[in-house]
């Protein structure tokens, strides 16, 4: 417990790892939301039961689910870019908590490390990480698809059970919100349709900013020399953190050998720093006095070799 004291600012990065996730997921839920809002103003306009034929009241849902696909890749392409943009955000901080505690022990990194957030944002969404063939947009075109499938499942379901139009077009509005209620038979009328639309988008941001963190955390204390390893620390999350995580729970790594989390892992790492703070303060002030310290050296050119400069 007393080690997790020598870089406090990883705590905080992490901790601006979780308010970042906690916001992409409130945003991601309210452009759902929204979705759903425009569609219950267009359900108005369906003509009620009665007044109109079975083709026109057909005319206006298929023009209904028209506009709900394009909805659906309009914000597609919004999540694409706020999940990078959280990714980055993320990243950031931990670039920032590491320049803040070497700055603490008098070694001054001000714009060090600054093209890594976009590296790693990068090799994150072009899947340069991961083995498989996998890309974020492809992934997030896939779960785009099924919501598609899930659409076309509703009109078809509905019009084979005689539904009226106007509570099939009620029913997609509650199906695009994440927040409403879903009835107990849902998955009987509708059978394979997601109860939670928003979940694959939640999941994979979740994922890749866990990720960023994760990565962005590697190359910052790649050759950093006082940061001789890589402690894993679970959150005990009540029903959230599996038994492969309790058990990885203080485990230590070297270097750049700690696994990537699962999806939606929520665990954070710690640095193994073995010299205490008065020792490392010492040996940077000797190391700025033209001490011969070849690995700080080494750190600081690689620091600032990612400046750009
Ligand atoms: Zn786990």
């Amino acid at each position: 417990m007393t080690k997790k004291k020598k870089m406090p600012e990883i705590a905080l990065a992490n901790a601006k790892k979780v308010a970042n996730c906690k916001a992409l997921q409130k945003k991601i839920q309210a452009l759902y939301k929204k979705v759903a809002a425009d569609l219950a103003k267009e359900a108005a306009k369906i003509p009620k039961d009665g007044k109109v034929s079975e083709k026109i009241k057909r005319n206006y849902l298929d023009q209904y689910v028209k506009q709900l696909e394009k909805e659906i890749d309009k914000l597609e392409e919004t999540i694409y870019k706020e999940v990078q943009v959280r990714m980055g955000l993320t990243a950031q901080a931990v670039v920032d908590a590491n320049i803040k505690w070497m700055g603490k022990a008098g070694l001054n990194l001000a714009g060090a490390f600054d093209t890594i957030p976009e590296e790693v944002v990068k090799n994150l969404i072009y899947g340069k990480v991961y083995k498989k063939n996998w890309t974020f947009s492809k992934a997030l075109w896939k779960a785009d698809s099924k919501i598609k499938k899930d659409i076309h499942t509703i009109v078809a379901e509905g019009l084979a059970k005689q539904k009226p139009t106007f509570d099939i077009a009620k029913d997609l509005e509650k199906y695009v919100n994440p927040s409403a209620k879903k009835p107990w038979d849902w998955n009987k009328v509708y059978p394979g349709t997601s109860k939670k639309v928003d979940y694959s988008a939640q999941r994979l941001a979740r994922t890749l900013l866990q990720h960023a963190y994760q990565q962005t955390y590697r190359q910052v204390i790649k050759k950093n020399p006082f940061v001789t390893g890589v402690i894993w620390h679970s959150v005990f999350a009540y029903g959230r953190t599996c038994q492969a995580c309790m058990d990885r729970d203080g485990q230590r790594f070297d270097k750049g050998k700690e696994p990537l989390d699962h999806p939606m892992g929520l665990c954070y790492l710690e640095p193994e720093i073995p010299l205490s703070m008065d020792e490392i303060v010492d040996q940077l002030a000797d190391w700025a006095h033209g001490g011969h310290h070849p690995d700080i050296d080494e750190y600081v050119r690689d620091a600032f070799g990612h400046s750009g400069r």
